[in-house]
């Protein structure tokens, strides 16, 4: 599951030479989000603005007209001259970049700094950098400035020929992934999604965002998919955000999250829950390369264990680890989600208490010591590493061809089997994907993952 950090930074540090252009800051006494415009914004220009006091979180949201280069927030700092951002990055955190093309929020809080998850009163300066056409101000309040509960209204936007009875099962499983995170369900809308979408391709991702047309208030687009067909050696990519965060209004490449559908409940939930989260501002707890999250209570993975041994870092059963098995959310990482943008918001205490949904995952179904580990998804060697060490013999194949069927196992489990008998190279790699393609009693995503290598081959072939 993975998220798309890459930015977009060729241009200049912007200049500060320029007084800041001020932004009068009027909140209303009724509405929990607030939406400020700011019009004709550049590259290097610098705003301030007076924030209140219950502020519970705000974004910053650039917007370009560019599709070659990136827009961003460049520099966030609070009253008290802490820098939130700088550089693109939240925390001067070398990985976390926040430019990208067409449009690019950063959220306070995103980091648990002082002045953040308590936000601080007073005047906020932001910097902005990029090919940019305007920005907007999303400023989310409460009576007394805690969280209170709130509905996250979500339209659905399903593929064709995902799962049978897939209708029903979407709606399941929508219904099933909230209450989370203090947050319960909100109006829900079904949406058909072209039968190209299908398969979705990084290009299409952010294509199909851009088409989304929800009303003019905070809605999570969500896109159920069968299969992201994205290289991707270390294993099958189950779910997708844009940005991190991304902007919870449709129709532009950042309009929401993508989801493949396995048709299994627990996982497709987890899955969900996973994009949601970076979709309203969470990063990995710990990527792969060992960069840790900007939060403090996260528990975070030194790069030798998760390289090795992913299922002994701290945070394995964190929501938020990279290869996500377990539920679990700090209390750092509740309040940069309570703090977002992408919910409608209570103003005071609610009458019916939220509790957060217990948790739905066995995180030793994934993994146990006996079991194959090469064939899960976060084992660190690559698919094609594998199929060369065990050269995948008749048996080695047979063995992944069962894993590639056996209903009992994860997905992500099945199709990195079949990933590694598609790498192998074996000569009747074309008769197995060929079988799996067409067999009745396979499960629909790997059937469509074997149709989708099967064409892939036949075009190298070409
Ligand atoms: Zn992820």
């Amino acid at each position: 599951m993975r998220a798309t950090l890459v930015g977009l930074l060729a241009l200049a540090l912007p200049s500060c030479a320029d007084e800041p252009r001020r932004i009068d800051i009027e909140l209303s006494d009724t509405e929990d989000l607030t939406v400020i415009p700011v019009e004709h914004v550049s590259h290097g220009d610098r705003i301030v603005f007076a924030l209140p006091r219950n502020v519970l979180g705000f974004s910053i949201v650039s917007f370009g007209h560019e599709y070659e280069t990136g827009v961003g927030v460049y520099r966030v700092v609070s009253p008290s001259g802490i820098r939130f951002v700088d550089d693109y990055r939240v925390g001067r955190h070398p990985a976390l970049i926040l430019s990208h093309r067409i449009v690019s929020a950063a959220a306070v809080p995103q980091t648990d700094a002082f002045g953040t998850m308590d936000i601080e009163p007073g005047d906020w300066h932001a910097v902005f950098g990029g090919s940019m056409d305007r920005a907007e101000l999303w400023i989310r309040r409460t009576e007394d400035g805690r969280f209170h509960g709130g509905t996250v209204d979500v339209d659905a936007y399903v593929a064709p020929d995902i799962l049978d009875n897939q209708d029903s099962y979407v709606a399941s499983v929508v219904e099933a992934t909230f209450p989370w995170a203090g947050l319960a369900l909100g109006e829900v809308r079904y949406l058909s999604l072209p039968a190209v979408y299908t398969i979705m391709d990084p290009t299409e991702f952010e294509e199909a965002l851009a088409v989304t047309s929800g009303e003019s208030r905070p809605v999570l687009n969500v896109l159920f998919v069968a299969l992201l067909d994205e290289p991707n050696p270390n294993g099958t990519i189950g779910g997708k955000t844009p940005r991190v965060p991304a902007y919870p209004y449709s129709g532009t490449p950042a309009s929401g999250i993508a989801v493949t559908l396995w048709g299994s409940h627990d996982d497709d939930i987890h899955k969900f829950r996973h994009e949601m989260g970076h979709f309203m501002g969470l990063f990995h707890t710990t990527e792969y390369h060992a960069v840790a999250d900007p939060l403090f209570d996260t528990p975070e993975c030194n790069n030798a264990v998760i390289g090795n041994t992913p299922l002994e870092c701290p945070d394995a059963d964190n929501l938020m680890f990279p290869s996500p098995i377990g539920q679990k959310l700090t209390e750092s990482q509740k309040q940069v989600i309570q703090a977002s943008s992408t919910y409608r918001g209570l103003l005071s205490t609610p009458s019916n208490v939220l509790a957060d949904h217990p948790t739905a995952s066995d995180t030793g179904r994934f993994f146990s010591p006996s079991a194959d580990q090469w064939w899960y998804p976060w084992c660190p060697r690559s698919a094609p590493h594998i199929a060369r060490t065990l050269a995948l013999d008749s048996e080695t194949a047979a063995r992944a061809v069962s894993i590639a069927i056996d209903q009992s196992l994860p997905v992500a489990v099945r199709e990195r089997a079949l990933q590694v008998v598609v790498y192998s190279g074996r000569a009747d790699v074309r008769a197995i994907l060929g079988e799996l393609a067409t067999a009745g009693d396979v499960p629909k995503n790997i059937q469509l993952r074997a149709q989708l290598e099967l064409w892939k081959i036949s075009k190298r072939r070409l």
